[in-house]
């Protein structure tokens, strides 16, 4: 499907709204409406209680946005969490190096490529602009991606603070804090999801990279020496994790980095792609990250961040395995995986959204047959329904009108009160894939539609 076909779909149905529309739009900002919110509330929530509510190790942190502006020294960011820009001297396009290598040649893997390599490269295979044609760029400079801001009320220098470009650090910060508090042994786990800044040089391709957006990320600490094995048991948990949400195996693909790809501090690394509408592009990303961080905030800190072993009396810094999800792919992955337009025997056409029951924004909707003498009955369904899951009610149209109003937004099961559940409280139960029709009585009612609707 195209990508102008999901976005045209997400804003009809109140996915995704453009940002900033009434007055013109602020370039790749996005809100998200009803129906995204509910969907992205339960994607999070989803992976809350998989990695840490589940988990028998890990445990949830909510850090600030707005840190001490040392950390982001500490941490590389200040001086290395920068992109690689490149212009086109001839139409004034404006590129980020590595991209233009990939499009140029998509088996190349730029990421890990130095400057000079990347400007080599350009010259010797002549690369054109994929604007204009031309081979006619700038030297290669590094753009920093933190979106900088000042603390106070005095805007000068010695107030800089940033916007924090990712969730791990204010986990690394409270390593000790939490370890402390909830007296845990290695290994263990702490998990956040929040909303991260950065810069983009070129965003796009709809919510899949923006400059404002949300990350769940997992640190996990582990013992040196231990770390391959965890780390490939979170790469195949996080596959699991999205094959359990529905997304369709052949859609996703592992990618593990090559040794000169891997960022310095790395020892392992492997991107988990989804095929979007433009191709394989990445998720999500696993990486297997040393004592490096801990060491950077131990030595700028200079407050021991080590862990003593309670057996042992062993004491070192412990490695760190971090996937690092993005709530926004992951909402696009879904989203673009569930999409299905179907022809039904009777020759009419429907939307589809085969969204798993469990993160569809409603789970249940709720018709009366005909709404001068049902809509009480229905509302009162409504009102018992609704405490249990997310519940939607819909009076208008003929009733196979407002089916197709449901399949296309995802909703698995829809309720129809009629005549007969006046006399005998047994309603119409309509399955959103099958389109099969079971009668219930209202006793069986809220197990039923648990069960249906449950991972
Ligand atoms: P890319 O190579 O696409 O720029 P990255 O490798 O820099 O991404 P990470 O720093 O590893 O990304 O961030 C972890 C996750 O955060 C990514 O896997 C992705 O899901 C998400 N993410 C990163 N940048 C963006 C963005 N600009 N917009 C939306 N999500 C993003």
């Amino acid at each position: 499907m195209s990508m102008e076909k999901l976005v045209a779909y997400m804003k009809q149905h109140g996915f995704v709204f453009q940002g900033s529309e009434l007055y013109g739009g602020l370039a790749n900002t996005w809100d998200f409406g009803p129906l995204g919110t509910a969907l992205k509330n339960n994607l999070k929530n989803r992976w809350w209680q998989r990695f840490v509510q589940e988990s028998r190790t890990n445990v949830g942190l909510d850090s600030s946005i707005l840190m001490n502006p040392a950390i982001w020294k500490a941490s590389g960011h200040v001086d290395g969490f920068s992109d690689p820009l490149i212009d086109c001297k001839a139409c004034k396009s404006r590129f980020r190096a590595d991209h233009l290598l990939e499009g140029h040649d998509d088996t190349l893997h730029a990421d890990g490529m130095d400057i000079a390599a990347m400007e080599t490269y350009i010259a010797e295979h002549k690369v054109p602009c994929p604007e204009c044609g031309k081979h006619d760029f700038t030297s290669i400079r590094q753009f920093n991606l933190m979106f900088k801001t000042s603390q106070g009320v005095v805007d000068d220098q010695s107030q800089t603070i940033y916007l924090r470009p990712e969730t791990a650090q204010g986990i690394f910060l409270n390593f000790k804090n939490v370890q402390r508090a909830t007296r845990r042994k290695l290994p263990f786990g702490i998990c956040q999801i929040g909303k991260v800044f950065r810069n983009e040089i070129t965003p796009g391709n709809f919510i899949f990279r923006t400059r404002e957006f949300e990350q769940m990320e997992l640190e996990f600490f582990c013992k040196p020496g231990e770390e391959k094995t965890w780390f490939e048991r979170f790469v195949n948990e996080s596959e699991r994790f999205l094959l359990d949400l529905g997304l369709s195996k052949d859609n996703l693909r592992l990618r593990e980095h090559d040794a000169d790809e891997l960022s310095h501090y790395s020892n392992a690394t492997t991107d988990i792609d989804y095929r979007y509408p433009w191709g394989f592009d990445e998720l999500w990303g696993i990486a297997s990250r040393t004592d490096f961080d801990l060491k950077a905030h131990q030595t700028h800190s200079n407050e021991n961040l080590e862990y003593q072993d309670p057996v042992t009396n062993e004491r070192y810094l412990p490695y760190v395995i971090e996937p690092s999800l993005g709530v926004e792919r992951l909402f696009l992955a879904v989203l673009a995986d569930a999409y299905r337009e179907e022809t039904l025997d009777d020759g009419e056409t429907r939307i589809n959204l085969a969204l798993h029951p469990a993160i569809a924004p409603y789970q249940v909707a709720v018709f009366p047959l005909i709404k001068k003498h049902h809509r009480e009955e229905a509302l009162r369904l409504y009102d018992k329904i609704s405490k249990h899951v997310a519940t939607v009610y819909d009076e208008t149209g003929a009733i196979g009108k407002r089916y197709r109003r449901q399949d296309a937004i995802g909703t698995p099961l829809a309720i129809t009160v009629d005549h007969d559940s006046m006399d005998d409280n047994t309603y119409t139960v309509r399955d959103r894939d099958t389109m099969e029709q079971v009668r219930l009585h209202e006793d069986d009612l809220i197990d039923y539609i648990c069960e249906k609707t449950a991972f």
